[in-house]
């Protein structure tokens, strides 16, 4: 492994929940955290009247819950309006006979009612599946077919994308936003919350009932549809104490769209179930929005990916100018590999670092992560979670020594780990065929200070004349270079060397791209980094293919490269 020695920055100010990483762990019991919850003592439980119930029977009922903004909107919402309004939901799916068990669905864009009608869902026991809006007609189908979906929120334009004749199982839509067909039972979701009730019984639940089923990104293939249970709300509070390092007065603002599993484990359950104030901002990504909107709701505890801290390092410090960013305290990243070149950035000029958090949809919940006030070392994703053992095993199970690199596994269970694969026990199954361990599909190494690096998917990882190289690494190092923007590497076959590293780039703006830029782009590469590692081939390209959650497709690439089909691209971007 050619990365051993790695810059530390030193850990700034401490986190009062976890003030001593190695005391946290050693006296860790899951136990202790779900004393927190009205479930300890009661037995039943139920997610949203943990994260909202739960405060205005304490007396926070005033606080603020939600501040929602858009181009249109600038709303603001306590925790008693949203018990209110997700109890009304509650009740017309009570009329219409949706209960425990029964899978729901929202397509919609990030605005209030989506989040109310969430909540709603929980409260009956049924269980939320959210999509996301720019989704086709095809992607929708396949993720209602896949789910028996009963019943579907939506608003009246995006109604033309849902082939209700091609699902039988779907019995209800409800429309957000007007309209209504009542003989083809589409309802309207104003109407129809106007004149229900806002006393509603929750439905108590156990801990290993339903709560939420999410589609993966679709980065390394057809999406699977990973199902999670009540009892991930034990992590959800936890991360969100010491991860998150929520406190009473945050705001927060977690920037992924309910869509995507960050959207919900951390857009909704992790800031509600510790009673903090959560920004949401509608409408799509431009640095100044952003930075406007940190602003604007003096954020203190914001959350993104490594894609929108691309883009943001690249729109330079022109975007910076005139906000004020002050109100910042704390800043984290999931979803991809964070680049050191971006935290390196973030110091300069947020004054922040970023921190990188490492999980997966199946996963549910945060389990390797900087927490505020270690030691960062750029690059690395951090320690596990206490409660949480991770390894790198090779392919047998068979524990690896520090900086070799394997399959990054986690030891089983905890508290938000999927509970299955819906309809592909199979796929379920092989996350688990070594026993006691959950194999990530991740590929990474441990350095002597329990830090783990991520290296690449496992399928990622290039073979070239004997060496395995991490397309993590040289993507890093390439984005170091000033004309580049984005970079996605693969391996691309060839006869003398087994593979060799092909970079995809795009340019900065106002980089022209050219037979010398590459050479030195190449060569920055191979003096920074290594001479196996440097791409023998790049190419440029206007924009990298990406899914809706920000994450490059080398699957794509690599399709592109060896001219194959490109598989599933239901979540391509545009
Ligand atoms: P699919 O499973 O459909 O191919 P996906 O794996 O991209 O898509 P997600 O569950 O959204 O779907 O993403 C989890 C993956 O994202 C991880 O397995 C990992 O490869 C990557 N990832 C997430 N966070 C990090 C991180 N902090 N560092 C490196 N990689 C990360
Ligand atoms: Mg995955």
């Amino acid at each position: 492994m050619g990365q051993v020695h790695h810059h530390v920055l030193p850990g700034r100010a401490r986190n009062p929940n976890l003030a001593d990483y190695d005391q946290a762990v050693a006296h860790f019991k899951w136990e202790d955290v779900e004393r927190n919850f009205t479930w300890y003592d009661t037995g039943k439980v139920n997610m949203a009247y943990e994260a909202v119930d739960r405060h205005v029977r304490e007396g926070r009922g005033e606080k603020t819950a939600l501040l929602y903004s858009d181009s249109a909107r600038d709303e603001s919402y306590t925790f008693a309006d949203l018990q209110e309004k997700s109890n009304r939901f509650g009740n017309v799916l009570r009329k219409y006979g949706i209960g425990k068990g029964d899978r729901v669905f929202l397509f919609m864009p990030r605005q209030p009612e989506l989040y109310f009608s969430l909540l709603g869902i929980l409260k009956v026991g049924a269980i939320a599946g959210p999509l996301f809006e720019a989704f086709m007609e095809t992607a929708v189908k396949d993720r209602l077919e896949d789910s028996g979906a009963v019943a579907l929120v939506t608003t009246p334009d995006l109604l033309h994308r849902i082939k209700r004749e091609e699902l039988p199982e779907l019995r209800y839509i409800f429309l957000v936003g007007g309209g209504s067909d009542p003989e083809n039972d589409v309802l309207d979701y104003e109407t129809e919350c106007a004149s229900a009730s806002t006393v509603l019984e929750p439905e108590w639940l156990g801990l290993e009932d339903g709560l939420i089923m999410h589609y993966t990104s679709g980065s390394t293939g057809k999406p699977k549809g990973v199902y999670h249970v009540q009892r991930a709300m034990i992590q959800h509070y936890y991360s969100g104490k010491v991860v998150l390092d929520l406190r009473e007065d945050d705001i927060y603002w977690c920037t992924a769209d309910p869509g995507w599993v960050t959207g919900t484990s951390y857009g909704i359950f992790a800031p509600w179930l510790c009673g903090v104030t959560n920004v949401v901002r509608g409408g799509r990504f431009s640095p100044r929005d952003w930075y406007q909107t940190i602003e604007r709701n003096k954020v203190t505890v914001w959350y993104s990916a490594p894609t929108a801290f691309r883009m943001l390092m690249s729109a330079g410090t022109e975007s910076l100018k005139g906000v004020d960013l002050s109100s910042l305290r704390h800043i984290l990243s999931v979803g991809e590999p964070l680049n050191p070149e971006v935290i390196r950035w973030g110091d300069k000029v947020y004054s922040q670092r970023i921190h990188d958090t490492w999980w997966m949809t199946e996963t549910g919940g945060q389990l390797i992560c900087n927490f505020p006030g270690m030691d960062i070392k750029p690059g690395s994703m951090g320690r596990p979670l206490p409660g949480i053992t991770a390894a790198i095993l090779d392919d047998k199970g068979n524990k690896l020594p520090p900086y070799t690199m394997g399959n990054l596994a986690i030891q089983t269970p905890w508290p938000s780990m999927m509970d299955r694969i819906w309809n592909n026990p199979a796929k379920y199954e092989e996350y688990f065929r070594i026993p006691g361990w959950y194999i990530s599909g991740d590929s990474a190494y441990m350095d002597d200070e329990g830090y783990f690096w991520f290296q690449g998917r496992v399928d990622d990882v290039i073979n070239s004349a004997g060496e395995r190289i991490g397309p993590f690494e040289v993507e890093s190092k390439l984005i170091e270079h000033p004309a580049v923007a984005e970079a996605g590497v693969i391996g691309k076959p060839d006869t003398l060397r087994g593979e060799i590293v092909k970079a995809f780039i795009s340019l900065r703006q106002g980089y022209i791209p050219s037979p010398e830029l590459k050479a030195e782009i190449a060569s920055f590469v191979r003096s920074g980094l290594s001479a196996h590692a440097a791409p023998r081939e790049i190419e440029f390209k206007d924009k990298l293919p990406k899914t809706r959650s920000g994450k490059i497709m080398r699957r794509v690439l690599k399709a592109w490269e060896l001219q194959l089909p490109a598989g599933d691209l239901s979540t391509i971007e545009d």
